[in-house]
């Protein structure tokens, strides 16, 4: 009898990490290993516009490509253009890019959107929207959160040392764009951190602190470093996350000495007091992860923080197949010392559409995943539903497959919900993107746009 022995279908094999060589990039030919390591060198070199990229990448990519850009930037991008050197860095990592395969890199997709890639026909969801998770509307004091009963986020800046195409937060983060004018912080930081600070001590509910932004990275180390020993003197806090991409978008300003040590205070108050500080960072792509990035990570476990783990966000032409997924899941547990947490859903932003996946991907992906990591590395596919929060994605109570709406409930009130009695009974709607519906669903939908007017 022949035996046929079929393929799995995702085959793993580790692969080791590796740092892209910056100097196959035209601009960067001359820049030296220190250069290169260095935090400072790398903010000053960031690129900030076409001109900038222009001069990095040169005649590697043709005119086509910088004027897709430019009109981007002028007519859709809800996010200003800020990538460190690093990030660039990973686009294409193992040649030189030309024109072809710079536009189809996965990381190039969300860091650096431009017009041809946005969806001609519903570049955003009807019912999309600035702040689609209302965090806004749930501040309780200037920059804190609070949706979930014991948990709340405090954003302590709106500014990150690079910008994601995709941000949830585009209505916060960053610098204005021509499509989006930001709202902004009005307070000093002091006293924001100060009315932060007054809440949480008068919330002894609140266990729960994220940390965030924008990008702690771009908190000045004396400032966060004291904002987090007021959260580690409140004794009703007991876990403590910091949120920064910049753990893999510029590792170098973790490896500073200066951060390092002011980590490994706050990390042995921490562990004193019995509080779990953990660093949560977000990693779409299996490419952004270098040695740089690994070191970052293990720098930052070896003083003393308890757990480094990844929000990823799921995209279109980024990482939505169960291949790049377990890739890049992998990477982070195998090779860098990042737990697979959770991949998102894209929100429903604006000129969001061509990277949203419908919940019914979703489903699949999180089915197709299953059973070749670690239980505890494998990360759960979330949505987080407009004024629920995150669910798992299999937790859908009613699914419109035509339409494309799921329906979600929820277990708890967030802040703003005090006084209404009905909200544990109501199904909240979440929508998939059109283009990935039904043809009649599709028509539906139009029809439903030409009568909004
Ligand atoms: S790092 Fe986070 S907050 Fe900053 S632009 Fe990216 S997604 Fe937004």
């Amino acid at each position: 009898m022949t035996e046929h022995r079929l393929a799995q279908p995702y085959a793993y094999r580790r692969q080791e990490l590796v740092e892209p060589d910056w100097t196959r990039l035209p601009g960067w030919r001359g820049v030296t290993r220190e250069q290169w390591e260095s935090a400072q060198w790398q903010r000053v070199n960031c690129v900030k516009n076409v001109r900038q990229l222009r001069a990095v990448l040169g005649s590697c990519v043709d005119e086509r490509f910088y004027a897709d850009l430019a009109d981007d930037q002028e007519r859709l991008a809800t996010m200003s253009m800020l990538l460190p050197p690093q990030m660039i860095n990973t686009m294409v990592p193992h040649a030189v890019p030309d024109t072809e395969s710079f536009y189809a890199d996965p990381v190039r997709r969300y860091m650096l959107p431009v017009a041809s890639d946005r969806h001609p026909v519903w570049p955003s969801h009807p019912y999309a929207s600035r702040d689609s998770l209302h965090e806004h509307d749930m501040w309780v004091a200037e920059g804190l959160t609070h949706r979930y009963p014991t948990k709340v986020l405090a954003e302590l800046l709106s500014t990150c040392p690079q910008y994601c195409g995709h941000c949830t937060r585009m209505d916060l983060v960053g610098n204005s764009t021509p499509a989006v004018d930001k709202l902004k912080l009005s307070l000093k930081p002091v006293d924001r951190y100060d009315a932060m600070i007054t809440y949480l001590k008068a919330h002894p509910g609140v266990r729960d602190v994220v940390v965030s932004g924008g990008d702690v990275a771009n908190v000045p180390w004396r400032n966060l470093e004291s904002f987090l020993m007021r959260l580690l003197d409140i004794g009703t806090i007991r876990d403590i996350r910091l949120a920064t991409k910049a753990l893999a978008g510029l590792p170098q300003h973790w490896l500073q000495p200066d951060v390092v040590e002011g980590l490994e205070r706050v990390a042995r108050t921490a562990a004193r007091r019995g509080v779990n500080l953990a660093i949560h960072t977000h990693v779409n792509h299996v490419q952004s992860l270098t040695p740089l990035v690994a070191r970052a990570t293990q720098t930052a476990l070896e003083v003393g923080v308890r757990d480094v783990r990844n929000q990823g966000v799921l995209m279109r032409g980024v990482n939505a197949s169960a291949a790049e997924l377990l890739d890049l899941c992998f990477a982070l547990q195998g090779e860098a010392g990042i737990l697979p947490y959770y991949f998102y859903m894209c929100d429903m932003i604006p000129n969001a559409e061509h990277w949203r996946v419908a919940v019914w991907q979703a489903q699949q992906l999180q089915h197709d995943i299953m059973g070749y990591l670690p239980g505890y590395a494998t990360p759960r596919i979330v949505c987080d539903v407009p004024f629920v929060g995150k669910r798992w994605v299999h937790m859908v109570t009613e699914y419109d497959r035509e339409r494309g709406i799921s329906y979600w409930t929820k277990n708890y009130r967030t802040s703003i919900e005090a006084d209404d009695a009905e909200v544990l009974e109501r199904r909240y709607p979440y929508h998939d993107p059109i283009d990935t519906l039904p043809e009649t669903g599709q028509r539906w939908w139009q029809k439903e746009a030409v009568a909004a007017g």
